[in-house]
This record gives structure tokens, sequence and C-alpha cells, in this order.
């Protein structure tokens, strides 16, 4: 057997690691027997030289099995999820569940935090005064049971490897890896006892990958590992050179899907609908889900029920059902006591974005965490009162930052400002959906 730091060695030097030693790195680390500073070592190692597609399944298979798969064999139907590999305002989840779940199919949905630049579907649930995602498996299985819906955590019980990795990944710089995306991913959602999974794989500035070629080749991975655990599955290449609707931070992309939810409208100077990029993508996954699981027998046939159950109010009846169940007071949802506008420096058109950039301005201003203990700010965020493609006029407002310290706040001006390229021709509007693979 081989000591920690020889297993580190090995892959510092890309050699393939055998399931022993992967299976006993994780294992070791889970029960807390491997300090954070070697298993980071090893990620690192593992970001600059890689997996091979049987270490990536071996690190898949041994993070799913850290802790136990839950039984949802006593639910009915079909039970589908949604993952998204991670961006910026990217709030989908909480509108696709209900809108799902409003249709008839089951929706367990094991979410992350916040991860390095990208926000995560339990902070943002957990902005809601009282509502609690650390729910018992027994509690998760119920509530999927009854109500068609529920979001939970990784657990002890559930993926603790990937609660952990994860949560040492967002601050060592170690998230950008394919076999530690899809390991992380997959053995969450294997995790869950779903049907069928729609992954939401973004490229772009504020995504994990650059680019559509890379974006395609992690979606075909992730489709690889769910496929040969007889999932049924499906891939959307969506576009992240842009934050995704009209806010990112926990409290305000909640205001946000309550609005959408609502079927409001909110119009931007250049008179396009800041909700409109959230609202359709939601549609889009959801539809691809309803169809996943048999609602519908084409993808149009399901987006048609995807919008009726959200034009008719049913989506945010199941959302605020969702909330009664975790115990979450919509109620109370925090409302933030600073703004500061950052204005153009000239006048032309947005021609690109750093959404990284902007994602990194939220963690600043802690709506994300720079270490693992941070404690997040749930009124902290971005309003994005202009898209790519849009033209401006020289000291006109481009974003509206928010939050309760005042001095983040101003701490971050200047990096968004830069995070702007405004320029003189008209640029072309970016496309959301970029392909889908099925
Ligand atoms: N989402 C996850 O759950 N894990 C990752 O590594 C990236 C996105």
């Amino acid at each position: 057997m081989l000591l920690p730091v020889e297993i580190i060695k090995k892959k510092r030097a890309g050699e393939e690691l055998s399931e022993s030693e992967i299976s006993q790195f994780i294992s070791a680390y889970t029960n807390g027997q491997l300090p954070d500073y070697q298993m980071s070592a090893l990620l690192m190692a593992i970001y600059f030289k890689g997996m091979t597609e049987s270490e990536t399944l071996v690190l898949t298979k041994c993070m799913l099995h850290s802790g136990v798969v839950v039984d949802l064999s006593k639910v009915e139907g079909f039970k589908v999820d949604k993952h998204s590999t991670g961006g910026v305002g990217d709030k989908t989840s909480l509108i696709l569940g209900p809108i799902v779940a409003a249709v008839g199919l089951s929706v367990p949905m094991i979410s992350g935090r916040g991860l390095g630049h990208t926000g995560g579907t339990l902070d943002k649930l957990e902005s809601i005064p009282g509502f609690n995602t650390q729910l018992s498996l027994q509690e998760f299985a119920d509530a999927v049971a009854k109500h068609k819906i529920c979001f939970i955590g990784q657990t002890k019980e559930i993926c603790p490897a990937d609660k952990k990795i994860y949560a040492l990944r967002d601050v060592t710089a170690t998230i950008e890896s394919l076999p530690l995306i899809c390991a992380s991913i997959m053995s969450k959602k294997l995790a869950e006892g779903i049907d069928g999974l729609v992954l939401d794989v973004k490229f772009g500035s504020g995504a994990f990958m650059k680019d559509t070629a890379s974006a395609e080749n992690l979606a075909k991975s992730l489709m690889s590992i769910a496929r040969g655990y007889g999932k049924k599955v499906s891939a959307l290449i969506t576009n992240m050179n842009q934050p995704l609707g009209r806010f990112a931070g926990n409290s305000l992309e909640v205001e946000e899907c309550v609005a959408i939810m609502k079927n409001e409208t909110h119009l931007l100077a250049d008179g396009t609908d800041a909700y409109s990029d959230t609202r359709e993508l939601s549609l889009q996954l959801s539809a691809y889900m309803l169809w996943l699981g048999g609602s519908a027998t084409t993808v149009e046939q399901a987006y048609i029920l995807a919008e009726q159950a959200l034009l008719s109010g049913k989506a945010l009846t199941k959302f605020y059902e969702l909330c009664d169940i975790h115990g979450g007071n919509l109620s109370g949802l925090p409302r933030p006591q600073n703004k500061i506008d950052i204005l153009a420096k000239k006048s032309g058109f947005i021609g690109e974005m750093c959404t990284e950039t902007i994602g990194y301005a939220c963690v600043k201003m802690k709506a994300g965490r720079a270490k693992t203990t941070d404690i997040i700010e749930p009124t902290a965020g971005i309003e994005f009162l202009v898209k790519v493609g849009s033209h401006v006029e020289m000291n006109q407002p481009l974003f509206s930052i928010f939050g309760a310290d005042f001095n983040l706040l101003k701490s971050v001006v200047t990096e968004l400002e830069s995070a702007v390229k405004i320029v003189d021709k008209p640029v072309e509007k970016t496309t959301l959906i970029h392909r889908v693979l099925l």
C-alpha cells in the first residue's frame, strides 16, 4: 500500500492511479484520517495532469459510495433532475424544479453551494429565512413522495466525499478540471435515485469551460457516466458569456425567480426584458426534463406543458409549497441596505463582459465564500442593467451593486468597471443555447 504522499507524487508525475489508490485516498479523506493539505495537493495534481476515463469512473464511484444512494423506489413515476456546471446568475433550478413537479414528475435535487466565482442553489435557497436544506434522508424521500420536489445538499449520509472535496476545491483553485467536475456532479446525481438527468453545460467567460469544444467534451463525459449507470440523459450547451437574467446574488436571485413565476417583466433601458433569458432557459431545461420523463412525445410539446405550468401560476404555487416543506419564510426575504451604481465610462455598445470577474466581485461582496468558513451575506449581489449588444450613453448605469457593507461594495467598483468592454460598433446579441446533445 502506498503512503498518501506517494499517491500524490504518482499523480504529479502524470501516472494512472489504481482503483485501490483512489479508493484509499477518498475514504481516508472522507473519514477525517487524511488532512485537507494532502487532499488539496492531490486535487492540484489532478488539475494539472488530468485523469484517464477509467480513473474518472473510479473516482465517481468512490465518491458516490462514500455515502448511500437514496431509495426512491416507493415514489411512483419518473424521477428527473437537472444539473448545471455553474454560472453567474444561474438560478434556473428554482424555477424548473417547481415547473416540472407541477406538471407531474418528481424532482429530487441534491444541489451544491457557490463554487469559485459561480453561485450555488443551496446558498440561494438559504437566503430565505428559515429555509432548511439539511433534511434527513427520510425527510427527503418523504417530501419527494408527497410533494414531488425537495432540495437538499450533500450530507454525512449522501455524498460526504463531495461535501468535503467541493468545499476544498472552492478555495484552492482546483475547480476547472474535467475529471473533478464529472465526479463531483455525477456522484451527487447518481445518489439521488433519479431515472433521468438534464445537464446544463455552460461555456464562456463565466463558465469553468471557456469554449464550446471543452463544454461539449465535458457534456459527453458526463453523459457517458450517466448512461453507464442506466440513466436517461440530455445536455444543453449554453452561453455564459454574460450573467444570466437580472440579478446575481442569493436573495436577489430568489426575488427574480419569484417575479418570473408571477409572470412579471422588467424592462431594461434598451427595451429587453431583464428576465427573458432566465425564463427561456428554465423553460427549455424543463421541456427536456419532461420529455425525458415521457410527459410529452416531443420536446416542443413538453415546452408547451412547461409554459402552461408557468403561465397558470402552478409553478409559483409549487414553489410556495417547496418553501413550506423546508420551513422557509419567503415573505421575510431580506432586502439590501446599500446600493451603488456602476456607470459607463463612455458611450458605445456593450461588446464583452468578463463574467468570471463579475462572479468574483460577488464573492468579494460576500455573496460567496473566499474561505470555507466564510459566512454568506444573503443580500449582497449585482443587478445587470445592460446586456451584450446594448447601446449605452456615457454615465448610464451598467450595474447596481447591493449589500449590507457599503465599504465592501466600494471595494469592487473598479474591477466591475473593468469587467465591461464598451466598443464603438454594434455587436451581435449572444445566443442562449448553442447545441443540444441527446
Ligand atoms: N457543479 C458541481 O456540482 N461540481 C462541480 O465540480 C462543478 C459544478
